[in-house]
């Protein structure tokens, strides 16, 4: 049901410009062109010391040059969860992608009962280009693309929870709109894998440890490599008013690879010890990525770096299911996690860049939510936030308080969507 309302939508999108005021229309400025880099569980602890390093100098630019802070998120906080609360603003209980699993079924886009951004924004006329996004899986129309990210389904792992599966190989739904761009990509990127690996069994680990290790993230840099790839063809020859690009490798490592400490809980030199740069690394990589990505935008373009939340060592103390210190599928060694019962100890984190964008500006405390990003990216196009969103737009971020669009001028009336 839902699809076929996002779908009325975008037909619409010509009658709602065309009832745009006759001055807007008149002036017709340039829509804004945004770009939000989506990294899974960013962690400001592991981020800061490579800062002063001066290891990730892109991601130094970025925040040098515009508005950075935490980024409150979700209790108990993961990706589906918050990703869906990002696109929708609005709670989990209310948008339905209560975690990985709902009601036993793997979290998918027919889930979601509440509409996301992508929607207001085809709607409004935007042009809208996503890929590799968590929890977009199976795609859904848009005024542009749509490439499916983490929890995408396929072969050897039909569950979809942390899978890599490749193009070709995905199952159960669409990992591509339209349908026209998948051939396209098979010919022009290739084969790549949709999402990160699988973390590795302590079953697979025993007596192979530094091996597997190797191995496995010798596998992470060709899947972004990969994925790298894929930006680089979308972004040079399917250029989108707004762009919305996901990382999900680092989180992956972190959960069983974060630097630890001999006295944290879960420590095993056999694991630990092996790659204790690892972890870091990914931020390392995460950084010549979004280089590869900023080459691509103008100083008119406004950059969003977020994450739906950071990821810490594991407490002994706060767990007692023995279970606890498994993934989310009881086999992998986890040695750090982000779904602790309250989501102040695991913020996310945000860094926004762009015209009339503060400078070298930071948010204290928590300022900004995981609620306020869909808010905000509407307020920039001038669409007004539908009544069910409970974050605010971040007039804080904007110099002398305003977004270059006057908002509620290409406001479309929220369209009523059920399942
Ligand atoms: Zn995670």
């Amino acid at each position: 049901m839902k699809r076929t309302l996002t779908g009325i939508g975008i037909c619409l999108a010509v009658l709602c410009l065309a009832a745009l005021p006759a001055a807007a229309q008149k002036s017709n400025p340039p829509r804004p062109r945004v770009l939000v880099i989506g990294v899974n569980g960013m962690e400001l602890d592991i981020i800061r010391p490579l800062l002063v390093e001066g290891k990730l100098p892109n991601l130094a630019h970025l925040i040098k040059n515009g508005t950075y802070g935490k980024l409150r998120t979700t209790s108990a906080p993961n990706c589906p969860k918050v990703y869906s609360t990002i696109f929708t603003s609005t709670p989990p209980a209310e948008h339905g992608v209560t975690g990985f699993l709902v009601n036993g079924i793997t979290a998918n886009t027919h889930m979601l009962k509440e509409e996301p951004i992508w929607s207001f924004l085809s709607k409004a006329g935007v042009t809208v280009g996503m890929a590799n996004v968590p929890a977009t899986f199976p795609v859904m129309p848009v005024n542009g693309y749509m490439v499916s990210g983490m929890l995408t389904r396929g072969k050897d792992c039909e569950d979809g929870v942390l899978c890599a599966p490749k193009l070709t190989e995905v199952e159960g739904g669409k990992a591509v709109y339209p349908d026209s761009l998948k051939q396209e990509l098979l010919t022009n990127v290739g084969d790549y894998y949709i999402d990160c690996s699988r973390m590795p069994a302590a079953e697979e680990l025993k007596g192979k440890e530094t091996e597997v290790i190797n191995a496995w993230l010798a596998k992470v840099d060709l899947i972004r490599a990969q994925q790298t790839k894929l930006f680089e063809y979308l972004l040079t020859n399917h250029p989108k008013d707004f762009t919305f690009l996901g990382q999900s490798c680092e989180d992956r490592t972190g959960h069983w690879l974060y630097p630890i400490q001999p006295f944290n809980a879960g420590y095993n030199p056999k694991i630990n010890d092996v790659r204790l740069n690892a972890f870091p690394n990914q931020y390392i990589a995460m950084d010549k990525v979004l280089g590869t990505i900023l080459k691509h935008i103008d100083e008119n373009t406004y950059v969003f770096m977020i994450s739906d939340h950071g990821i810490k060592p594991l407490r002994e103390f706060e767990e007692t299911n023995p279970h606890a210190h498994m993934d989310h599928e009881k086999t992998t060694p986890v040695i750090a996690k982000h779904d602790f019962a309250d989501g102040d100890d695991v913020p996310g984190s945000i860094v926004v860049m762009g015209p009339n964008i503060k400078k070298d500006n930071r948010l204290m405390g928590f300022e900004a939510s995981v609620y306020d990003i869909a808010p905000t990216l509407l307020h920039i196009y001038g669409i007004k936030p539908g009544p069910e969103m409970q974050g605010h737009v971040l007039t804080e971020i904007f110099t002398s308080g305003a977004a270059p669009v006057k908002t509620a001028s290409a406001a479309p009336a929220p369209a009523e969507h059920s399942h």
